[in-house]
């Protein structure tokens, strides 16, 4: 399997799964993506249902990857796999547990893992491949990042204890939540390094990049990243959309649909791509809170990006974004993958003109029969409600997030075919919403007692690129 740029036409040099593993962007500023999707036909599903069975969601990941990583050794792989998935990780041994409401709506727990939020799935995969190619090159990695809530928390956890790889994460100070807080700063490992710095997180992550920018110390500090566009992310995603699918279907060739709360669209576009290799799905349901760009492309064909003073902070914060950094990997599908054309929407009309617009395209006029796209949107008083209604209905309690998901998945379900709503986050880490919704606390799963009252380990730090530098430096220097 070979992997190209989203922006490259030029059938220049392809490169190999651990070639793009450690990469963020292409160097041509796109995104990478195999060469072909591998294909799933009905057989290969009937085995997979008998992998899932006897070998649990560890052995359906394995066959999965091996469809699109040939230059790791095939034991090394299944070892990788066995150590990402497992019951020590997650709680509950399926690792992605579907549960029924009613009426075929099903949802799909993507939260079991240590910091109770879907990224933790891609995220467990990534830090033993990240360990067992740095290994392999005799290299070391120094993450830099910003977070705002889950993706840092989950990287921390995925990364912690592991040779080779340091991680320095930047938080707003005072700007999180007291339990998000308290997820990263009580890892205490010297190789996690929490820091609070005075500012937004617009201002952490403007540190990043001034920080990244400077390439001799970007090279001499060896700094990475773990960001949603890596490729290795949306692989691990593709996985779970294959078991949620075996464990709601019976027959090989049933439709199910999904519908996905989206920010960045990396969780829906492993649904894009898995429905790409011919996983029986019907709709791709994609669901936005009040920060509706996505929405709005898929209704109109015009995608305008939003400034930072034009996102708004919602309860479903994970969710708050102006721009969706993976959603030029399924232009660049939309489009016949044409490169050319990609390269003209992504590097010249969104900066300079600030939107593009396929409305008049044939491409967009059989989104939904090529692609199975549809979306809606919610606002917070239908999160509310939705929270409120799941629980007194079916007694499950639902965060925020799932919440859009499910308000979404109402506008478009079909009487026989099942709709599946990812649960992307537990609701102990929205708490100020559950209450709000259904007046009590959120249930504490036993993982989380407590968190709040152990040593915080966070280093504060001005809004200042070289005292940035500085601490980095002295970290790795020692
Ligand atoms: C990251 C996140 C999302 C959005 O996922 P994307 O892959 O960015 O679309 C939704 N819900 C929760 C809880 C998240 O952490």
């Amino acid at each position: 399997m070979r992997y190209l740029s989203t922006r490259d036409d030029s059938g220049a040099a392809r490169l190999g799964f651990t070639d793009i593993l450690l990469a963020g962007l292409a160097s041509d500023g796109g995104l990478y993506l195999p060469e072909s999707y591998p294909q799933i036909t009905a057989s290969l599903l009937a085995q997979w249902r008998r992998v899932l069975d006897e070998e649990g969601y560890a052995g359906l990941a394995y066959a999965v990857c091996t469809l699109f990583v040939d230059d790791i050794p095939a034991d090394d792989l299944k070892e990788i796999c066995k150590r990402a998935y497992n019951s020590d990780t997650f709680s509950d041994p399926q690792i992605v547990p579907v549960t029924e409401l009613n009426d075929g709506l099903w949802i799909c727990h993507l939260s079991e893992g240590p910091t109770a939020a879907f990224k933790d799935l891609a995220m467990q995969l990534l830090g033993e491949l990240f360990e067992y190619q740095l290994h392999r090159v005799g290299a070391e990695l120094n993450i830099l990042g910003a977070t705002s809530g889950d993706t840092g928390s989950a990287a921390e956890h995925a990364m912690v204890g592991r040779t080779g790889i340091r991680v320095f994460m930047l938080t707003p100070a005072g700007r999180m939540t007291p339990f998000q807080q308290a997820q990263m700063f009580s890892l205490d490992d010297p190789h996690v390094i929490n820091i609070a710095v005075s500012g937004v997180f617009d201002d952490c992550q403007d540190l990043v990049k001034t920080v990244a920018a400077d390439a001799e110390f970007k090279q001499r500090y060896h700094l990475g990243a773990v960001n949603s566009i890596n490729w290795a992310r949306l692989m691990a995603q593709i996985v779970y959309y294959i078991a949620a699918w075996l464990r709601v279907t019976t027959a090989d060739d049933q439709r199910v649909s999904f519908t996905v709360p989206t920010g960045n669209f990396g969780n829906i576009c492993a649904g894009h791509i898995a429905r790409q290799m011919g996983l029986p799905i019907d709709q791709l349901v994609l669901a936005t809170n009040e920060n509706n760009v996505l929405d709005e492309f898929f209704r109109t064909g015009i995608y305008r990006v939003r400034s930072s003073a034009e996102t708004h902070a919602t309860s479903s914060p994970s969710m708050d974004i102006s721009k969706a950094s993976n959603f030029e990997r399924f232009i660049f599908d939309l489009l016949g993958r044409d490169a050319g054309r990609v390269r003209e929407l992504f590097a010249e009309q969104l900066p300079q003109q600030g939107f593009f617009d396929l409305s008049d395209t044939p491409e967009f006029a059989t989104i939904t029969e090529r692609y199975g796209f549809v979306s809606g949107s919610s606002t917070h008083s239908d999160r509310v409600a939705t929270i409120r209604q799941l629980w007194t209905e079916h007694n499950l309690l639902i965060d925020p997030h799932t919440a859009d998901g499910v308000k979404v998945a109402g506008e478009f379900t079909h009487p026989d075919v099942p709709m599946i709503v990812t649960e992307t986050a537990l609701p102990v880490k929205f708490s100020e919403t559950i209450v709000e919704a259904i007046g009590v606390e959120p249930e504490r799963p036993a993982r989380f007692t407590g968190i709040e009252e152990l040593p915080r380990h966070v280093i504060d730090l001005p809004n200042d690129a070289a005292a940035l530098k500085a601490l980095i430096a002295q970290r790795v220097d020692g």
